[in-house]
């Protein structure tokens, strides 16, 4: 569901921690290949740390030192090096399909046009911002704010995520039907809290992002003093739709954003906007309910248009256009204030992203299925998806048997959640139907209409879906995509091929090893149906209360053991984790690497593996345990770090490794830690 925020609970892989700064003598460069690493790699251990004081130190301690940050990134990891790779990867597919010929497939044209027409950049920079003039104009010919409707209408085609955004997504309560839904956005910071957070960084953070609305509108044409005027106004309406806007935390409870009402309730909620003209305008499918997932906003969104000028409106949406349009569409000017604001002052990257790197992932987004086909074709060998469906299943079982030996849970609610386990359809490597471009036309030497026809072909895709019945085939992400989640509607685990490459899967480490990292990922993907957001859905992925009140009450009372955990830890000056944003991630990983520890000592034993031998230094457990803190190895910068603590339900790498360690004693009986280490918590948490 596009611009609604994370309703599901992604496994996004998302940024790391700064535990080091990069050394100096050691530049990296931001267009350099990466040979991939492998699963254990004894070079990134820092043999001088104490694995029982600081696992994460032990395991990752020489990161920084081998793979400083690029310059164009703001963070680096172990999961960061696939990325690259399989970038360069893409780049060389994506430029033999640009070179053309006549024996192009059909997709080979569209992906290879839509490469050549993204890095094109004399062609972009000679139209400037005649592409933008249509929309612009539609701005300024806005007359009354009742035509604010069908310009709206049109945004939710076009990915325009100014004031709200509408699109489809399965009824949380009958995961057959396909529904109508409309939710909060019209922000230009990342997240609600911005707009009200207290101290320094946060008020700097705020004159900044004036100073870059100002600096985009002065881009666009205006002259200086009406820029930052407007500025300041569009800053003033940004703030009072935040007010009424459900904070990240909030938006985790599936009950927070699911409130099924008639359009005709909608109309009477926010009569500013007309509703079923909306609707029929943005190509809706005929309906009669649909999901207002924050009717709070949208109360609160009315009284704010009603409230303002038109003429500020006017001024918004001109802002707003800017910010959603893709930047590599635009001239250089405002790619280059674009950078600045996102990735420089939010993020703390130091250069731009090359372009070619930007036009692979752009080409992904718009054609993924397509560019996935030749990706897979090429890279993807039967033999990883044969031995990774093997140890999901190996994964399950032990879900299976976990469950079966919980002290804390009665049988009935026992036989729910295996029933809800067993359902779980596991998708590896890619989709077994392809996605259908042939609508969708990508032509030479126009990168704004390529991405614009893009996101019109895609939010139509979804917004016909609605009142059909459910693909249960299609993924969530593209097939090089190194990344995996698991969707409570759908109740499946999705594992693209891009993951299943070194280090999180290689086929040269022992299975101790592949265990420790894609088993654990493949564990706790499946452990998010049953973590405090997806144990409210049951095996069919519907939002239904499958618990007896105890066994509910005993979930919280454990979960709650990680919520005061995970908040202790400081992860960036005076900034902490936040327990509650993160709990469902921090389960995932302590359930997940639970899980793999139990498939890999079955696995071992039904393989006659001495586990107490060591080999290559390490035995077995330890190997196991090395593979699971490698998996999480990087570093990050300072801005990343904060922007992601408030931002992402993931914890911060170091503590997604050493947060779930010393809840496993296994841990401490493999390193032989002391009972008053660090890494042998005293009061460990388990809720899986
Ligand atoms: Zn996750």
């Amino acid at each position: 569901m596009k611009k609604l925020g994370a309703i599901l609970a992604l496994f996004l892989l998302a940024s790391v921690l700064p535990v080091f700064a990069p050394a100096q003598n050691s530049p990296a460069t931001a267009d350099q290949d990466y040979t991939l690493i492998p699963g254990l790699a004894k070079d990134l251990i820092d043999t001088k740390a104490d694995p029982c004081v600081d696992f994460f130190q032990y395991a990752c301690g020489n990161f920084s030192k081998l793979h400083p940050i690029p310059p164009d990134r703001s963070s680096f990891a172990s999961y960061m090096i696939t990325q690259e790779h399989t970038n360069h990867v893409l780049r060389t597919m994506l430029e033999k399909a640009a070179a053309g010929g006549a024996a192009r497939t059909p997709n080979e044209q569209k992906i290879g046009d839509y490469y050549a027409a993204c890095m094109d950049v004399d062609a972009i920079n000679r139209k400037g911002l005649k592409p933008l003039q249509p929309e612009l104009d539609r701005i300024a010919a806005l007359k009354d704010k009742r035509e604010l409707t069908p310009l709206l209408a049109h945004y939710q085609l076009t990915n325009d995520g100014a004031f709200f955004g509408a699109g489809e997504e399965q009824d949380f309560k009958d995961a057959t039907k396909q529904i109508a839904v409309v939710g909060q956005a019209g922000l230009g910071l990342p997240e609600r809290d911005y707009y009200f957070r207290t101290g320094d960084v946060a008020e700097k953070t705020r004159k900044d992002y004036v100073r870059h609305i100002m600096n985009m509108l002065k881009l666009l044409g205006e002259p200086e003093a009406q820029a930052a005027d407007e500025a300041r106004q569009i800053m003033q309406l940004e703030t009072a739709l935040a007010k009424v806007s459900l904070d990240a935390t909030s938006q985790r409870d599936p009950q927070n954003v699911y409130h099924m009402i008639s359009v005709a309730d909608l109309q009477n909620l926010a009569p500013a906007l007309n509703w079923n003209r909306l609707l029929t305008e943005a190509d809706f499918p005929p309906v009669s309910q649909l999901n207002v997932a924050m009717p709070e906003f949208f109360k609160g969104m009315n009284a704010v248009i009603e409230t303002t000028e038109l003429r500020t409106i006017q001024a918004y949406l001109r802002w707003q256009l800017l910010h959603w349009t893709d930047p590599l569409a635009l001239p250089k000017a405002l790619d280059d204030e674009s950078f600045d604001f996102n990735r420089r002052q939010l993020l703390g990257a130091l250069e731009q992203r090359p372009r070619w790197k930007r036009c692979v992932q752009a080409t992904d987004s718009a054609l993924g299925e397509a560019l996935g086909q030749v990706y897979v074709a090429q890279e993807f060998p039967a033999s990883s998806k044969q031995a990774t469906v093997e140890m999901v299943h190996n994964i399950e079982a032990a879900m299976e048997q976990d469950i079966a030996t919980l002290d804390w849970m009665s049988p009935e609610t026992k036989s729910r959640a295996l029933e809800k386990l067993h359902a779980v359809a596991d998708k590896i490597g890619y989709p077994d139907h392809w996605r259908d471009y042939s609508k969708l036309t990508i032509t030479r030497g126009d990168e704004y209409g390529n991405s614009a026809r893009a996101a019109i072909f895609e939010n139509l895709r979804e917004v016909h879906k609605i009142g059909q019945p459910v693909d249960r085939g299609e993924w969530g992400n593209t097939p090089p995509t190194v990344d995996a989640y698991y969707n409570t509607s759908m109740n499946d685990i999705i594992f693209p091929a891009g993951i299943l490459q070194p280090p999180s899967y290689d086929t040269k480490a022992t299975d101790a090893v592949n265990y420790g990292h894609i088993g654990a990922t493949v564990g706790h993907e499946l452990t998010h149906g049953f973590d405090d957001e997806g144990r409210q859905f049951d095996g069919k992925g519907n939002l239904s209360d499958w618990w007896t009140r105890e066994d509910a009450k005993r979930f919280e009372q454990k979960a709650d053991c990680e919520v005061k955990e995970y908040s202790s830890f400081v992860a960036v000056d005076d900034l902490k984790v936040n327990g509650k944003l993160t709990l469902g991630e921090n389960t995932a990983d302590n359930g997940g690497l639970r899980l793999a520890y139990m498939a890999f000592i079955a696995d071992a034993k039904r393989k006659g593996i001495d586990l107490t031998q060591k080999d290559d230094d390490y035995t077995p457990v330890q190997q196991f345990f090395l593979g699971y803190g490698q998996e999480w190895c990087g570093t990050q910068r300072p801005e990343a770090l904060r922007t992601q603590v408030q931002t992402n339900p993931h914890s911060p790498m170091q503590f997604r490794v050493n947060g779930v360690v010393q809840n496993m004693p296994e841990f401490g009986q493999a390193f032989g830690c002391r009972a008053d280490q660090p890494m042998m918590a005293a009061n460990a948490c388990r809720v899986w």
